[in-house]
């Protein structure tokens, strides 16, 4: 059985007070109402890692948005996976797209990040996805396995089996649109095959995530298709109510 997980990603958003608000009313709504066994993971600005690190409990852990890719040293700004692991940090969300686009993050670069993360025995939430252009040209698909080959495809098949796989269709983060369940599911089998060309039978076990606007609304049918095993939720992840509902959707 693959593990389903929901993860909200809220962005460079919030204050303190809020955020800490915000943390503390998932942990309970989902200790009062969220049933089974789905992961639930909170990836905070890494500013208040530490703070609702204190709060989690029960399903929910502590995720950060990003890790740079040394263990320690001269990289003014910058926070390791070692560091994350300090306070608490579960998971770790890698090459999100607005990473990839405003700060250059580079497949290569996402390699090494993985192998920080995994060696610290943290969760890495490796995301990848296409541009609306790549879809309408048709090379949607290559793009994405070209992804994965060129930041995972170096891991034993011990440590890709440590990896989560967030799907995030670029056209559909924050912009309302989301990609039907069909468009969802085509690319989800896709990924599927693809880890299993080179993992075999372990492509089975790794759990692969849908992002861009999945909301209450459309949480369900989505979560419903056969390879998505959960979701990573941006602006729904903003107000308890919502982000729990989207859990609820299991
Ligand atoms: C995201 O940024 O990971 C995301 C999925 O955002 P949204 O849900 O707002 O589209």
């Amino acid at each position: 059985m693959r593990a389903k997980i929901v993860a909200g990603n809220w962005k460079m958003n919030k204050t303190l007070e809020e955020g800490l608000s915000l943390a503390s009313e998932v942990v309970n709504m989902v200790a009062d109402e969220v049933s089974g066994d789905v992961k639930v993971v909170l990836c905070t600005p890494s500013i208040y890692l530490h703070a609702v690190g204190k709060l989690v409990s029960g399903k929910v852990s502590l995720g950060a948005q990003n890790a740079y890719e040394k263990e320690s040293g001269a990289y003014t700004g910058e926070v390791s996976p070692a560091m994350l692991a300090t306070v608490g940090v579960k998971y770790v969300i890698l090459g999100h797209s607005e990473r990839r686009e405003y700060f250059g993050e580079t497949n290569a670069q996402l390699a090494e990040r993985v192998n920080l993360v995994l060696k610290q025995g943290q969760t890495p939430l490796f995301c990848c996805g296409e541009t609306l252009q790549q879809r309408e040209k048709g090379i949607h698909l290559d793009f994405v396995k070209q992804q994965l080959t060129e930041s995972l495809f170096h891991l034993s098949a011990e440590q890709i089996a440590k990896v989560v796989i967030a799907y995030e269709p670029i056209w559909a983060i924050g912009t309302g649109v989301t990609a039907s369940k069909e468009q969802a599911q085509e690319m989800h089998a896709l990924l599927r095959a693809h880890l299993a060309s080179k993992y075999g039978q372990v492509a089975e076990s790794i759990s692969i995530l849908y992002g861009g606007s999945c909301k209450p609304d459309n949480a369900q049918e989505l979560f419903a298709c056969k390879d998505i095993d959960g979701g990573l939720i941006g602006g729904a992840s903003l107000k308890a109510r919502d982000f729990v509902d989207v859990i609820k959707s299991f």
